[in-house]
């Protein structure tokens, strides 16, 4: 038997959340336990599991709301799309469809919200990704976005956060994902030649093009 295969019960009946990864409703099912959890209880807790710990994946605009004060975002540098320069097209299924039913299903332009708003009362520049869209991966909108970000950090002073979580670079694009590592981390040697902090969060999962470029080069 291949080492790829996986013949351990555990791992291959491994519970998944659904496609849309918190659904509406009063209750929830645990993915890990199977425990029934009040939906209002699991806010209260940060969605994390009361019987088993487990962190339910949440979305860009939980991350936002668990880290600032409440009312202080304020949204950037929205409305950048995709523009499937190199027309991609896998298994019959475009990337163009891809990214309309990414973008209906999710509510978001693309996989990273970036905005401006406060920690306890010091401002900041944040940018939290959402696995929600392609799985979090980083195309040219998520490195652009990213990169401005960054930008603004440069401009007003404010430390940058940065919250990651991403499969990595995003292949329909090809070599203009994989040049959004070489952009946001020079960006970054920037940000650290003017001794402004970036704080990068990582969260599950991290992986790929974005572990290798700026979610790696937090200062802490
Ligand atoms: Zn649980």
């Amino acid at each position: 038997m291949s080492w790829l295969q996986r013949d351990k019960k555990g791992l291959k009946n491994q519970p998944r959340l659904a496609r849309k990864e918190i659904p509406d409703g009063l209750w929830m099912k645990c993915p890990s336990c199977g425990e029934i959890l009040f939906r209002q209880e699991l806010e209260k807790s940060l969605w994390v599991c009361s019987h088993c710990q487990n962190h339910f994946r949440v979305g860009a605009e939980v991350y936002l709301g668990f880290m600032l004060d409440e009312g202080s975002f304020r949204e950037t540098h929205v409305g950048l799309t995709s523009l499937d320069p190199l027309e991609f097209k896998v298994g019959g299924e475009a990337y163009a469809d891809k990214l309309k039913e990414a973008q209906a299903r999710s509510g978001l332009d693309d996989a990273v919200v970036t905005g401006v708003g406060s920690v306890g009362g010091h401002a900041v520049t944040v940018a939290v990704m959402d696995f929600r869209f392609m799985g979090g991966s980083m195309g040219s909108v998520v490195g652009e976005k990213i990169a401005r970000a960054i930008g603004d950090s440069l401009a007003s002073g404010r430390p940058l956060i940065i919250v990651s979580q991403s499969g990595g670079a995003r292949m329909q694009e090809s070599i203009l994902s994989l040049m959004q590592m070489a952009k946001t981390s020079a960006l970054l040697g920037r940000l650290r030649e003017k001794r402004i902090p970036f704080i990068s969060i990582l969260t599950h999962p991290t992986t790929g093009g974005v572990t290798a470029s700026f979610a790696m080069l937090g200062d802490l």
